[in-house]
């Protein structure tokens, strides 16, 4: 008989049976409710990560579980482009009506990679071109193609030659830029963009990939100039933008799309993470035009667009447009001047930005310059720090990360009270007491 399951008999298990993954949070997850999680020695805890801003909608939501139980019950098939069934078509339609712009047609996956792969061969078959740029530092997957995209160099270490014609470009990150101008991009960081793809490619540019708001990079948020400028250039060399929306889509920054937020209209659209609040999907969006470059059978995948998803998805979608999407601009707000209040509080808190619930704060030595001499170093063994005691001494589940490990981001659940932030933002205060 299998022994009762404990946190220690779970990690145990990761460690003999799983290939060594992330799992720096430490908290192993028996339930979980709203923004509540529950390990399996009982433990409760804040949870203000949401499994990198998945549960966008809450854990265990209502009318999520509702939709894809029913789902579930009326039935299940692999394959959404052998036999074409109602909630795939349903969410390929709401997708149209809530997306920016243009943006109509869908082809669905199962993570954000393979959407950011399936877009890129998109702008490839579209264009007819093949150089793709992305930002130094960005974030957008592990397999190769999305990995060629990562500028992130220490995730693609012993993993080269990944794909070829990629090139990056400095990302809009004004605390740690030379170029940039206090806190808002210069226009001197778009000119990088034309610098690059004189120099690094042939001028044979499919696609210019951007995540609007940068997660992995630790919370960067651009100015709208940087955005429509990245985005002009783009398209003056006959390359489309794809805005990869996987962390920033489905409300996280105060709408339902960030590319909303600075006025852009992407050529593709890529989503996952918060689409379905936890079940696997991913999707990329563009126009008619641009999307009908795939033939038949150009694209495909088994398990996208599994119906239970879909059906998950339409009901997440539901959720967010009644109020919880305002209630991530409000609390957003309300949080990003508590943080502001922590950056003039202590001297090691570099810098707090952010956008709706997409908060992070950079901590730092403040005696050292850091890269580039333009700002305190980066302190990553005090961020560690810092999470462990959240989540050791107040409970509290906070995402620790950034290019340099240095963020702490506030990244919740987006049903999330003013109260419960103001009990993590408390923590916090007492962690770096
Ligand atoms: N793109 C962005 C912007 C991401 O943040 C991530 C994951 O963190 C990905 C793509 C990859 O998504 P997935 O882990 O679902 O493959």
């Amino acid at each position: 008989m299998r022994e009762q399951t404990t946190n220690s008999s779970v990690e145990a298990a990761y460690d003999d049976y799983l290939m060594p993954i992330w799992k720096s949070l430490n908290v192993p997850v028996e339930r979980a409710s709203g923004c509540t999680l529950e390990d399996f020695d009982g433990n409760e805890y804040l949870d203000v990560f949401s499994g990198i801003s998945v549960t966008n909608v809450g854990h265990n939501n209502e009318a999520v579980v509702e939709a894809a139980t029913e789902q579930l019950e009326e039935f299940v098939h692999g394959c959404s482009y052998v036999h074409p069934n109602r909630p795939v078509a349903d969410l390929a339609e709401t997708i149209a009506e809530v997306t920016p712009g243009d943006l109509q047609k869908t082809f669905f996956c199962n993570s954000g990679t393979e959407a950011v792969e399936g877009a890129i061969k998109l702008a490839r078959k579209y264009t007819g071109s093949k150089e793709v740029i992305s930002l130094e530092m960005g974030f957008h997957g592990r397999t190769l193609g999305s990995l060629a995209l990562t500028g992130n160099r220490a995730y693609k270490q012993d993993m080269a030659p990944t794909i070829n014609d990629v090139a990056h470009t400095a990302p809009p990150y004004a605390y740690r830029c030379p170029r940039c101008d206090g806190d808002t991009c210069g226009a001197d960081c778009a000119d990088a963009l034309e610098r690059v793809i004189g120099s690094h490619t042939s001028g044979d540019l499919a696609a210019v990939v951007v995540e609007p708001v940068m997660g992995e990079a630790g919370i960067v948020v651009p100015s709208e100039a940087w955005l429509k400028r990245v985005r002009d250039i783009a398209h003056d060399h006959g390359a489309l933008l794809i805005a990869d929306e996987v962390q920033t889509g489905y409300g996280r920054t105060g709408e339902l799309f960030a590319s909303e937020q600075f006025g852009i209209e992407p050529d593709i659209l890529t989503q996952a993470k918060g689409i379905a609040n936890g079940l696997p999907l991913g999707a990329f969006t563009a126009p008619a035009d641009i999307a009908d470059a795939f033939g038949s059978g150009d694209h495909l995948s088994t398990f996208g667009g599994n119906p239970v998803a879909c059906a998950a998805a339409l009901a997440t979608i539901e959720e967010l447009q009644n109020g919880i999407i305002d209630n991530a601009r409000e609390n957003g707000e309300w949080l990003s001047a508590e943080l502001a209040t922590l950056e003039s509080d202590y001297d090691v808190v570099g810098e707090a930005r952010g956008l709706g619930l997409m908060q992070g704060i950079e901590l730092v030595d403040s005696e050292t310059t850091g890269p580039q001499h333009v700002a305190p170093a980066p302190d990553k063994e005090l961020a560690a720090a810092v999470g462990e005691h959240l989540r050791e001494e107040s409970n509290v589940v906070m995402g620790v990360g950034g290019y340099y490990k240095n963020v702490m981001r506030f990244q919740p659940p987006l049903t999330i009270s003013q109260a419960q932030l103001g009990e993590a933002v408390e923590a916090l205060r007492a962690a770096l007491d």
